[in-house]
């Protein structure tokens, strides 16, 4: 049995440190605003290269109290992909403003941005671009067209801790950097957490105050903020896998290469990295021409497999308002229906990749386009 993620292999290969961690915050009683927060926020800077950090309750408030404090509100446009987990446009509308979506690249499946272009008007304030799958977007572009335009940028970076975009960390390329530590992300809490970088102390700070009531004292508040605050048991937790964090990088690498190396020459389409990107692989995704046969064929052989994500934000129901039909952004919407997400996780063996990537090429069809 090949699971999509295994978080137990990683537990049983730290489990020592962690749970001495845990008896350290545990024999502490001090669950809020501890040391180790503080601790994990210096550290989670130094390992991104960023000069601050300020921690949230998890990465949909991160991305939030980002904008929030960038001053995105009522009657603002803040353009992102469709291709994403649904907390990225939560946030814009957390915000009060309105998520535009984006097509995305056919060989990356990231943000276009050519399509980014097109997409801003005189309400235009910011831009999202995702990360995705641990891929950092065509940055050069994108942050060219920012600056043209004037606009904030707050990327989400929940997949790609530790990528790089020309030799620099995602998250530190724009006014904010956005993380989340969900237990499944390449940094893994045991539990939710988030965090905001920035090379701009006076943003981190204000984010500081915005996750934790906006008080600079106990019964002091500077303004209305909310509560969303990562607890001293998720730092603990993530100060001892931060040191693991770039082997464990390196090992996501080597199974993105091994199955690339594996399936290059069958009817799969990989996913295309560009040569200034460094990916921090979080997951690996393929497109086929059958994906949902091929899924029941690794399944039948005890290959779990995931699809991110099978409905692309512009037509889910929640997102109904905005009026996007079908045929709004063809590229997704292709793309939403050969997709397939492979095991990869540091632990994975070559033996196990050469195995899903054998099944994977007996029944793979080419897509249709
Ligand atoms: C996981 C994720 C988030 C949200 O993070 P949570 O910690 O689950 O709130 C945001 N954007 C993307 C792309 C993600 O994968």
């Amino acid at each position: 049995m090949i699971p999509l993620v295994d978080l137990k292999a990683q537990y049983a290969a730290i489990r020592r440190e962690i749970d001495a961690a845990l008896q350290g915050v545990l024999d502490s009683c001090a669950f809020i605003k501890g040391a180790n927060v503080a601790a994990f926020e210096r550290e989670f800077a130094g390992f991104c290269g960023a000069s601050g950090c300020a921690t949230t309750g998890n990465g949909t408030d991160a991305l939030y109290l980002a904008l929030r404090a960038l001053g995105i509100t009522a009657g603002d446009e803040v353009i992102t992909v469709a291709n994403t987990f649904i907390a990225t446009a939560e946030a814009i509308t957390l915000a009060g403003a309105k998520p535009v979506f984006v097509d995305t690249l056919e060989g990356s499946m990231l943000l276009d941005p050519s399509a980014l272009e097109s997409a801003i008007t005189s309400k235009t304030k910011a831009i999202a671009p995702v990360h995705l799958y641990g891929q950092p977007c065509d940055m050069d572009s994108v942050m060219d067209i920012a600056g043209r335009h004037g606009l904030l940028m707050v990327e989400d970076a929940a997949q790609a801790h530790g990528a790089l975009w020309s030799g620099k960390p995602a998250g530190t390329l724009g006014h904010a950097g956005c993380f989340s530590f969900f237990p499944g992300k390449n940094l893994g809490a045991y539990g939710d957490g988030g965090a905001v970088i920035s090379g701009d102390q006076e943003l981190i700070r204000k984010i500081g105050l915005l996750s934790n009531h906006g008080r600079s004292d106990k019964y002091l508040h500077q303004m209305e903020g909310v509560n969303s605050r990562l607890d001293e048991l998720q730092a603990a937790v993530l100060r001892v896998k931060l040191r693991y964090l770039r082997e464990w990088t390196d090992k996501r690498n080597r199974v993105a290469r091994l199955y690339i190396e594996a399936l290059t020459g069958s009817n799969v389409k990989l996913p295309e990295v560009d040569g200034r990107s460094e990916p921090a692989w979080h997951l690996f995704v393929i497109r086929v021409g059958n994906r949902d046969e091929l899924r029941a064929r690794l399944k039948e052989q005890g290959v779990d497999t995931g699809v991110h994500y099978p409905v692309p934000l512009h037509l889910q129901p929640a997102y109904e308002r905005f009026g996007m039909p079908e045929g709004s952004l063809p590229v997704t919407e292709r793309h939403a229906r050969q997709i397939l997400s492979l095991p990869i996780y540091p632990e994975l063996s070559g033996g196990q990749v050469a195995h899903v990537a054998e099944i994977v090429r007996k029944y793979a069809r080419p897509v249709e386009n």
